[in-house]
């Protein structure tokens, strides 16, 4: 393979060549390992926001990788008009440490959540269509995702979106109560709202939905795309509150970085989802569900949920110190490996004051300082991103 470009040549090929969707920072990234990262120039960063929330295991987890090289030298793809033993037995350890369903697969979180609006929708049928949503959401870009993803900033230009998306505040009840008629077949939420600002639900506000769901007969969908697979310190987010939906969507860290998604659904709701109703060509393939196995073997090989509630409890503890401190900070929102710092004031330029002291975190809906770090962050790691993430909030009034 050639050498990596520098960063500012990466940044001329991408103003030629890639569609500027995406807001960057120019930095051309070449390496990862655990929760650094290294630029082109050999500059070495402290990932506290890896891969958007994909490597929950540090980049290149070594169980993952050497199960991608494997696999990658017996069969890559064949398509799911035959039987593939490792999706399988993937589907079989997602079904143990969930609700003991069976497993969709797909490509990414909203392909997964498209998978759960078709199946809500063919499973209760006759004239039954509506899915409430909540405010602040996010399910993702695809037509029907997105329409399920209730803020307005994504939709501007791009609709009509999908009719049958039914909005309601997040944590209100009552106004769900309201909403659902003979037309609602489905409650899609995030368990944790996690894009929305690292929003914990009230209490009582998911076992709220699932008797609201029971009572009128409505699918409850739950969005763990981002609080499954070991993110909260359970093995799905659901399991934190005690409340089981029917569907679940899965993707973003599922397979410690590869690309991926999965869609569970209860035995008595699978079946609607009925031969040549639905598909993704590379769903399942080969790869995936090694890399898939491998992650979910290794979370438990090096009991890393446990370390979770460690290491949380360390961001928790100095972020709410800080908070007592510093006026800036409004609230402190932490569950497992998902910490929100919301700011009266914006936060761009404290993603900015880290980069430039080499840590990498995130800003979200504007004043959310936002870290989704790795669940083998070691300790020091942890005190030292808080140190710089604090002191960039500081600087902010200094
Ligand atoms: C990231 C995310 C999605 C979208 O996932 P993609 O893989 O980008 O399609 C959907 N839902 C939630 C909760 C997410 O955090």
């Amino acid at each position: 393979m050639s050498d990596p470009l520098s960063s500012a040549d990466t940044v001329a090929l991408f103003v030629e060549q890639v569609i500027p969707n995406y807001g960057r920072y120019p930095v051309n990234l070449v390496r990862g390992e655990g929760s650094r990262v290294w630029d082109a120039e050999g500059r070495e960063y402290l990932d506290l926001f890896p891969g958007w929330g994909c490597n929950l295991l540090g980049h290149c987890p070594p169980p993952v990788v050497a199960a991608i090289q494997e696999q990658a030298a017996k069969l890559i793809h064949v398509p799911n008009t035959w039987h593939i033993d490792l999706q399988g037995r993937w589907a079989e350890l997602l079904n143990r440490h969930s609700f003991g369903g069976q497993a969709f697969f797909c490509n990414s979180g909203a392909e997964a959540n498209e998978g759960a609006i078709k199946l809500a929708r063919l499973h209760t049928a006759k004239d039954r269509y509506k899915i409430i949503t909540f405010e602040g959401g996010f399910h993702g870009r695809t037509m029907g995702s997105l329409s399920a993803t209730a803020q307005p900033k994504y939709h501007e230009g791009i609709g009509p979106i999908c009719a049958g998306f039914v909005y309601c505040p997040y944590g209100d009840l009552d106004s769900v109560r309201e909403k659902i008629d003979d037309e609602t077949c489905a409650i899609l939420v995030e368990p944790v709202q996690g894009e929305g600002g690292v929003r914990i639900p009230p209490d009582g506000f998911l076992a709220g939905l699932r008797r609201l769901a029971d009572e009128n007969e409505l699918l409850l969908i739950f969005d763990e795309v981002q609080t499954g697979c070991g993110r909260t310190g359970h093995w799905f987010g659901y399991q934190h509150f005690g409340v089981t939906p029917d569907l679940m969507t899965l993707a973003k860290s599922l397979c410690g970085g590869v690309a991926a998604g999965a869609l569970l659904a209860t035995k008595a709701v699978a079946p609607s989802l009925r031969p040549g109703m639905h598909a993704a060509t590379f769903g399942g393939n080969p790869i995936a569900a090694a890399a898939g196995i491998a992650a979910l073997q290794m979370i438990e090989d090096e009991n890393l949920l446990d370390r979770v509630a460690e290491l949380s409890a360390v961001f928790q503890r100095r972020f709410e110190q800080f908070a007592a401190e510093c006026e800036l900070v409004s609230e402190v929102r932490v569950i497992g490996m998902m910490i929100g710092v919301e700011l009266n004031a914006d936060g761009a330029a404290v993603v900015k004051k880290c980069l430039d002291d080499n840590v990498l975190i995130n800003c979200t809906q504007g004043n959310v300082v936002r870290l989704l770090p790795a669940m083998n962050l070691t300790t020091d790691e942890a005190e030292r991103g808080c140190d710089v993430v604090c002191a960039a909030i500081q600087s902010l009034i200094d």
